[in-house]
């Protein structure tokens, strides 16, 4: 198998997608060589399997592909953090600022117990906005987060500082 290490040569750039400027790591080529893709998972595991989490909270889209996986693994349940109207039941939202206009994510009410310990996964920790909108989400349902996972880092743009506070772990650093 695989080291962790190793994985980063797997990932695809994709110069200008989905904009001009923007070169995008694309996970598929992670996620469709099985080797790769459990390797990574592993990785995740090993990060948290000591920290005793109820629910692992992930973004959609490629979030929910990496959440559930290490959901699976960890034996937590798995919690869907949505755009705006994807949700059926009643719902918490929050609104945050992108870099032209906003947008809104959402969480069902009854998603989380109080005090619960949850872990947020995500694909990709960029500017940070997005898993920082999601701690405030996770504060109305009075969860306890316990620790923030990315199966990616891109270290040049400091997403880290906007998830102060928090405990916050990367497998694949560029
Ligand atoms: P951010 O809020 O800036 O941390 O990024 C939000 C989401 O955008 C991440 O979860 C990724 O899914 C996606 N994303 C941002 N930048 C990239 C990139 N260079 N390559 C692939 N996905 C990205």
């Amino acid at each position: 198998m695989k080291k962790a290490n190793m994985l980063s040569s797997i990932i695809r750039d994709v110069p200008d997608f989905p904009k001009k400027g923007i070169i995008f790591k694309d996970i598929t080529t992670l996620l469709q060589d099985a080797d790769s893709f459990k390797t990574a998972i592993d990785a995740l595991y090993g990060q948290y399997k000591k920290a005793r989490i109820d629910s692992v909270v992930c973004v959609e889209a490629r979030g929910f592909i990496i959440g559930a996986a290490l959901a699976y693994k960890l034996n937590t349940g798995l919690v869907l953090v949505r755009k705006k109207g994807k949700l059926p039941y009643k719902t918490y939202s929050i609104t945050y600022a992108l870099e032209y206009g906003t947008d809104t994510l959402q969480i069902h009410q009854d998603a989380i117990n109080k005090n619960s310990r949850v872990l947020i996964i995500d694909d990709v920790l960029a500017t940070g906005g997005t898993i920082a909108a999601v701690s405030r989400l996770l504060k109305k349902c009075k969860a306890n987060i316990c620790g923030i996972g990315f199966l990616i880092e891109l270290t040049f743009l400091n997403g880290r500082k906007k998830l102060k506070g928090y405990p916050v772990t990367s497998i694949i650093k560029y």
